[in-house]
């Protein structure tokens, strides 16, 4: 373990779009030490690593209709224009982020601050904690095994897009695998295997545009198509797959978009109580453990999107931080 840092007022878990809109808020609330630990290499990871290079980013999201109530928001555009405004409040409010840095603990000391640790053994002191690690950080395997040597050939984001030319398999029906889709087809070919038949889960826009890329013969889309297993061919195309219904296809490359679940087990370390996969918060998002708060995608019930992310930021800082645990400079609040 390393020696400790000075005690911050506020610790943030993540640097992603509700962990920046915590920050800005806490700043504009004039809390005074604030510093977020982000596990990338640059803030909005999953953005940077989930999103393909110019995706369109939409401010109603899955059909919801939701305002931005505090100081950070988007308009409609593209994952450039979305990093490049996360990079402006970054930059505004001077935000101080510590990258490369995955924490793996958390603890609630008797007095009542935090020790919350890296995965280096680096600790930080806090008065109070907000987690904000989305629910992207890791990616749902399949529940067969995928064989080692298949190291290159097996991907679950496309932080490294397969060779042009080289063969996909890509599984999955919802946005992710959808947009996974639109982005690969110009340069490989793609197969989308879907266990389901109607793409019920993906927006309207993405799945317009699939049924165009599929009328077009650009792409195949195999439907009730469910992969049972993986086995390594040894030469081109390497990977083999079976499917439940006996049919035997290999491709260069398998591209897993299955959605990804709730870290659960860092919830779990860190005390949180959960009912099912769901983390338990009150309306401010707070934890059953005093001071320890979740921000963003952790409390979307699955339905996730930035302004909500933005909004849980401003919740957190006004109704739970301020109200209860630091001082605070409101608007309109005298001093
Ligand atoms: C393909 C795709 C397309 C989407 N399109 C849209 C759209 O058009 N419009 C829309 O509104 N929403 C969209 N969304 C949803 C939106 O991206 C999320 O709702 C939003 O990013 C949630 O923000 P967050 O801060 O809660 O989590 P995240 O964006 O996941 O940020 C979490 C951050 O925490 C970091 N982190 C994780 N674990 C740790 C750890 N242990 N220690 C330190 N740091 C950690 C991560 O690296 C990341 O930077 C899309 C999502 C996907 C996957």
């Amino acid at each position: 373990m390393n020696e400790s840092h000075a005690l911050l007022d506020l610790l943030v878990i993540g640097a992603g779009p509700a962990g920046i809109a915590t920050a800005v808020e806490a700043r504009q609330a004039g809390i005074q030490r604030i510093l977020l630990l982000e596990k990338g290499p640059t803030h909005s990871f999953s953005i940077e690593k989930l999103y393909t290079p110019g995706k369109r980013v939409d401010k109603v999201y899955l059909g919801q209709q939701v305002e931005c109530e505090g100081s950070v928001c988007i308009v409609d555009g593209s994952r450039e224009s979305v990093l490049q405004t996360l990079d402006a409040f970054v930059n505004q409010y001077e935000l101080a982020i510590r990258y490369d840095t995955e924490v793996a603990a958390i603890r609630r000391q008797e007095d009542g601050t935090f020790q919350v640790e890296d995965t280096k053994g680096q600790i930080y002191a806090a008065r109070t904690v907000v987690i904000a690690i989305g629910v992207y950080g890791r990616p749902n395997r399949p529940d067969y095994p995928l064989p080692t040597s298949l190291k290159g050939h097996v991907h679950f984001d496309l932080t490294q897009p397969p060779p042009e030319g080289e063969s996909v398999l890509l599984v999955g029906g919802g946005n992710t695998a959808l947009e996974y889709a639109a982005f690969l087809y110009a340069d490989h070919p793609v197969t989308l295997a879907y266990r389901g038949d109607a793409f019920v889960k993906a927006n309207d826009i993405n799945r317009r545009i699939l049924e165009d890329l599929e009328a077009q013969q650009r792409l195949m889309v195999w439907r009730h198509a469910d992969v049972a297993s993986v086995r390594d061919a040894a030469e081109a195309p390497r990977v083999e797959i079976t499917f439940k219904d006996g049919r035997v296809a290999r491709f260069d490359h398998v591209l897993y978009a299955i959605g990804g679940a709730t870290p659960q087990g860092f919830l779990q370390q860190a005390g949180i109580e959960l009912t099912g996969k769901a983390p338990q918060v009150d309306h401010r998002f707070q934890t059953n453990v005093e001071g320890l708060f979740l921000a963003g995608d952790l409390v979307a019930g699955g339905k996730g999107s930035l302004v909500k992310a933005f909004n849980t930021g401003r919740t957190v800082v006004q109704e739970g931080l301020c109200a209860d645990h630091l001082e605070c400079r409101l608007p309109g609040q005298q001093p």
